[in-house]
């Protein structure tokens, strides 16, 4: 199934935020493979999106399809942050965890079918991601406060499967749309009082100038915007070769194009963004195990077989993303391994680049029975994952707290809870 090999020696990755000693202590608690959370880098990063520069009032709401287990969220709560929901289910996870549905906003490809009524009533603000959602919406809450959802017409992203703007994207009403939005609005007497974009931005301020424009226009055509959101969409760097967003460099960017749209037209508008990635991704490692070590002969491969994969992590077998891979021993030899996952699936490899080519990887030369860390693996990974793919079970959750101790945060998946709900028909 691979075209070509791509031969790139790359440096070797190091350990992010644990100590060897620590990933091997965590190992002999819960076993492999697991994964750890750093509460540390969680705050640091909390604080990082809270400096967020702005000129006229500041909110940031963590996207938390990126990683949602319900520590994950109190911590997240507990630095002053609000959320982002991708679902009705997600809205319902974060009251679960005790956030108070005020800080709750609900951004969704599909409409609620089961807990609307629930979550509207609670407090949780809805913004409409299409003209049908707005219209539904409508029917339901007449005379309500509502945002909406634009896709102003432009992407980013680095490849399609994480392009949210623009014409190849079904997300938000499209930015010619807005006359739409109006009339449905006065149907149903709706207030918009916030517009939301997210296209995705990546790393460029010029990309998040150009989006905050054309985000800012849009808002001017509805007089009762006081708040303009921009997303989420800020790139992390989890190899060392990629470059990490600078929050402070883009806000700047950002707010200078709030403060003269002010001076122009007199609309000062508050701002919210709402990261997933940039909260999460480098706040989570994976710990596993080498299981088999195998060659493919002299003109093939040797390959790195781990006790985890695609059912666990799935972001490397779906965007062919790269994590960091670090093997634990005491070798002073490096090698070069395709490095690959244990489900019965040609696709569960790691060392892979976007175009699915595989990219032997240098790490050090491993054995069986290895501790392996990859890093990176805060963010869509637990939450994105194949669960249960070759009846794997779900991978444990530990969390790293500020004084050195692991606490469980998703306890190991028993046989009974992965089969309990299937059941036999009586088939006499
Ligand atoms: C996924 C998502 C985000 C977060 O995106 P990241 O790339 O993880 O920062 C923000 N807003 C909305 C509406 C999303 O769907």
């Amino acid at each position: 199934m691979w075209i070509s090999v791509q031969q790139v020696h790359q440096p070797m990755e190091t350990l992010n935020f644990l100590t060897e000693a620590q990933a091997k202590q965590a190992a002999s608690t819960i076993g492999t493979p697991c994964y750890i959370y750093s509460r540390a880098t969680i705050e640091q990063r909390a604080a990082e999106v809270l400096a967020f520069p702005n000129a006229y009032g500041f909110n940031a709401r963590y996207a938390l399809k990126a990683n949602p287990n319900i520590a994950i969220l109190k911590l997240i709560e507990n630095a002053g942050l609000h959320f982002d929901a991708s679902s009705e289910y997600e809205v319902m996870r974060c009251l679960h965890a005790g956030i108070p549905a005020e800080k709750i906003q609900l951004t969704g490809q599909q409409f609620p079918r089961k807990f609307l009524k629930q979550i509207i009533e609670a407090g949780v603000l809805y913004n409409a991601c299409s003209l049908n959602q707005l219209e539904q919406f409508g029917q339901a809450f007449p005379g309500s406060n509502v945002s909406f959802r634009i896709n102003p017409g432009t992407g980013s992203g680095s490849n399609r499967k994480t392009n949210v703007g623009g014409e190849s994207a079904s997300f938000g009403i499209w930015h010619e749309y807005t006359d739409k939005v109006q009339e449905i609005a006065d149907k149903y007497d709706l207030k918009i009082t916030r517009i939301h974009s997210h296209i995705g931005s990546g790393s460029d301020p010029e990309v998040w100038k150009g989006v905050t424009e054309m985000t800012l226009a849009q808002a001017d055509k509805f007089p009762l915007v006081h708040t303009v959101n921009l997303g989420g969409g800020f790139k992390v760097a989890r190899m060392s070769s990629e470059k990490s967003t600078d929050l402070q460099e883009v806000g700047e960017f950002v707010k200078n194009v709030f403060t003269s749209h002010a001076e122009k037209t007199g609309n000062e508008y508050k701002l919210e963004i709402e990261p997933g990635t940039y909260l999460s991704a480098n706040c989570g490692s994976l710990i596993a195990e080498v299981d088999d070590v195998v060659d493919t002969g002299d003109k093939g491969y040797d390959f790195l077989k781990l006790n985890t994969g695609m059912d666990t992590i799935t972001r490397p077998a779906l965007y062919g993303s790269e994590h960091p891979i670090v093997v634990l021993n005491d070798s002073d030899k490096t090698k070069d391994y395709v490095i690959c996952g244990h489900c019965c699936e040609s696709g569960d490899v790691f060392t892979v680049d976007d175009s699915d080519t595989i990219l032997p990887r240098t790490v050090k030369e491993a054995q069986i029975g290895d501790l392996v860390v990859i890093e990176g693996a805060g963010a869509y990974c637990a939450a994105m994952s194949l669960k249960n793919y070759n009846s794997f079970p779900t991978t444990p959750q530990l969390l790293l707290d500020n004084d050195g101790s692991f606490k469980t945060i998703l306890g190991e998946e028993t046989l009974d809870a992965m089969f309990s709900k299937e059941i036999i028909p009586d088939f006499a």
